[in-house]
């Protein structure tokens, strides 16, 4: 008969879970060289021996006891108990680490397998880890792997089903606490055998209770057992001391280390310096959009060229089945070409920041960019952890903000969760590119162009960061929020990324879910702006009415009232606001050529752009309300209307106010 069996995947972070958890089920969740990528339990299956395995990943986690919010997740599902088997992943690498969490699990359940991941790193460094000692010590069955290139991976499967089968018998290690704590463990668990549970269970919850921070009484099927212990945390320091002293024991026993001083440890030294760390950061943005820039140029051409031949191609079959000329206008002028705008303008430079971005990530850099920046962040009364939740907020606001989870507090979480709405998403940044491409550094010499454009990017997504500071700081004082906690992050070893498997994968799962939003957005707004063009009150297009009465602002801004329209009606989607303001445009003055730089140049300046329209509008799309997804989720994250409302009224305000400064100075100047 076909059973379905549950599995937990858990252990510390950046052990591979996400990998293995990939290899397993051939799914594709996330994965990063640093603590704290995975916030969310991730759900899969996979099939073996005609047998189904419901496999959750859960966020990693150094102990179940002294969990930050997004470790509470994996300490809770651990602790419910509803599994047939728990795969410890641990890395080893670095075994004597990870041995503590083990003890930890292996303390409440029978079913376990203990995953050394990162095997071909371990032998690379020269760590020798006796599996058959090590097994023997722990009493559960040890599989070796390397996920990420699949080693290993069988031999887990089969664990795993034998010991869900029990085919395997365990014995897991008990640990011999201090003659205090036994003492307590002996007054709880008698309790609790009292109470029916048997002689383990009670055993396990009495150290359960005697671990957790509680401190009122707890009740236990039908008795309140008190838990005002005179030396609670005494006893708990205890127990932590135990499992420490034990893995450090253990690893005596079975691990044989000859590891030299890492190549890690060297490039940390230039990387990682107060002097050079910064300037190192920055230079590595750059060039990330230097390469960007110059990349994204020729395929935008060369899509924008097939789009008007298939454009046209669709008109002339349109007029063969005589198509009514609304159909043609709402199908052709409405959907077609915003859809084509947004593939042409957007997809080139997605397709090459998200790779180079991953190759990044994967590298394990990000852990260290946060640590050269928390002094930053601390001055903005956060710490070096929101770096982490701003890098991720330059592949999407949206998950900007459910990185924060890994800040500790609540209100540092909310805080940072608003101020990620001035991180330019990659949404964002084909616009931004595209302004300064026509706009900033046409007029350079041509050798000159592609790195002035990025260093200029650079330097306003800084300005945006800046401002995000302030915020932060102006927020954290005002609300008195006082939740900071230590910064504390383990930088990994570097690792090198497997480059076309990064390249193929961030451009699967990242830069195509990312477009088909943004498709799937363009289309109904392509739609619906093409029937405002059409629809009139006394002769006047909606559209135009909506531009004429956002036209004062927009003017007060350095920009006018179709710009404003175009963020106003781009709010599901960042990706679709250029293409929306050159619709109207179109709609408006009946232009035909907008799609490649040339064409969407003359669009513009045909329609009063400066180089003043230029600086205001790439201010104002580093500053203004996030796309409804991030709005959603920042709801989400923090259950809060006012921090929801917070979230798209501060960026708002700030692009408003800096605008119409840099509108006014320009003004003066020129
Ligand atoms: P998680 O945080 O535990 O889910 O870890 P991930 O699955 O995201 O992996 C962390 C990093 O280790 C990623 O860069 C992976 O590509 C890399 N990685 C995972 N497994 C292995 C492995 O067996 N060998 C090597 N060399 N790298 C691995």
């Amino acid at each position: 008969m076909k059973h379905n069996y549950r599995i937990l995947l858990a252990g510390n972070p950046n052990v591979g879970k996400s990998t293995i958890f990939n290899t397993l089920t051939g799914m594709h969740q996330h994965t990063g060289n640093w603590a704290g990528k995975t916030v969310s339990c991730a759900k899969g299956r996979y099939y073996y021996n005609s047998d189904e395995y419901s496999i959750l990943d859960l966020p990693g986690t150094y102990s179940l006891y002294e969990s930050s919010p997004d470790e509470t997740a994996a300490t809770n599902a651990i602790h419910k108990n509803d599994y047939d088997c728990i795969v410890i992943a641990a890395d080893a690498s670095s075994p004597e680490r990870n041995l503590d969490l083990v003890l930890q699990i292996l303390s409440i359940t029978d079913k376990a397998v203990l995953c050394f991941n990162l095997c071909d790193e371990a032998r690379k460094k020269g760590i020798d880890t006796n599996k058959d000692k090590l097994s023997d010590i722990l009493g559960i069955p040890i599989v070796f792997t390397s996920a990420r290139s699949g080693k290993g991976i069988e031999e887990l499967r089969r664990t795993i089903s034998e010991l869900v089968k029990n085919k395997i018998e365990t014995r897991p290690l008990k640990i011999d606490y201090d003659e205090n704590t036994e003492k307590y463990i002996k007054i709880l668990s008698d309790n609790l055998t009292k109470n029916g549970y048997n002689a383990i269970s009670s055993r396990r919850a009495a150290l359960h209770i005697l671990r957790s921070k509680v401190t009122a009484p707890v009740r236990i099927k039908n008795e309140y057992i008190s838990l005002s212990l005179p030396d609670s945390k005494a006893v708990r320091n205890s127990i932590t001391a135990s499992y420490i002293s034990e893995s450090r024991r253990i690893a005596a026993l079975c691990v044989t280390n000859n590891s030299k001083k890492s190549r890690s440890f060297r490039a940390d030294k230039i990387l990682t310096s107060k002097l050079s760390g910064i300037p190192v950061l920055i230079l590595l943005l750059a060039l990330i959009f230097y390469i960007t820039i110059i990349g994204a140029n020729y395929p935008s051409q060369l899509l924008d060229m097939l789009f008007e031949k298939l454009g046209a191609v669709l008109y002339k079959l349109a007029d063969q089945v005589s198509m009514p000329l609304f159909f043609k206008g709402l199908l052709i002028d409405g959907i077609y070409t915003s859809l084509s705008q947004v593939i042409s303008v957007m997809l080139p430079p997605m397709a090459i920041f998200f790779p180079l971005f991953t190759l990044l990530e994967d590298l394990g850099y990000l852990p260290r960019a946060a640590y050269i920046l928390d002094p930053l962040f601390s001055k903005a009364g956060t710490n070096g952890k929101n770096a982490l939740s701003v890098m991720m907020g330059f592949g999407c606001n949206a998950c900007g903000v459910t990185g924060c989870r890994i800040m500790g507090g609540m209100g540092q979480r909310c805080v940072a969760s608003v101020t990620n709405a001035f991180v330019p998403c990659n949404g964002r940044f084909p616009t931004l590119i595209a302004i300064i491409t026509m706009f900033i550094i046409a007029g350079l010499p041509e050798k000159l162009r592609e790195p002035a454009g990025a260093l200029i990017l650079v330097t306003a997504i800084i300005f945006s960061l800046a401002v995000s500071m302030l915020v932060s700081r102006l927020l954290t004082r005002a609300l008195h929020i006082s939740d900071k906690e230590p910064f504390i992050m383990e930088l990994p070893d570097y690792r090198i990324p497997q480059i076309g498997k990064t390249i193929i994968r961030s451009v699967f799962d990242r830069t195509v879910i990312i477009l088909g939003r943004a498709v799937m957005v363009a289309a109904p707004a392509g739609a619906v702006i093409w029937l405002l063009a059409e629809l009139k009150i006394n002769d006047t297009a909606l559209i135009e009415h909506l531009s004429v009465l956002l036209e004062p602002l927009g003017r007060l801004m350095g920009l006018d009232g179709v710009i404003l329209s175009g963020f106003l009606l781009g709010f599901p989607a960042n990706e679709i606001v250029m293409p929306i303001i050159l619709m109207i445009y179109k709609c408006a003055s009946g232009m035909t050529e907008t799609g490649e730089m040339q064409g969407i140049l003359a669009a513009l300046t045909e329609n009063g752009w400066t180089v003043k329209t230029a600086v205001c509008m790439i201010i104002f799309t580093l500053m203004h309300f996030p796309c409804s997804t991030t709005l959603i989720t920042i709801w989400k994250e923090t259950r809060s209307i006012r921090w929801t409302a917070a979230g798209f009224f501060i960026p708002t305000i700030c692009g408003i106010i800096f605008c119409t400064a840099a509108n006014l100075i320009m003004s003066i100047w020129f």
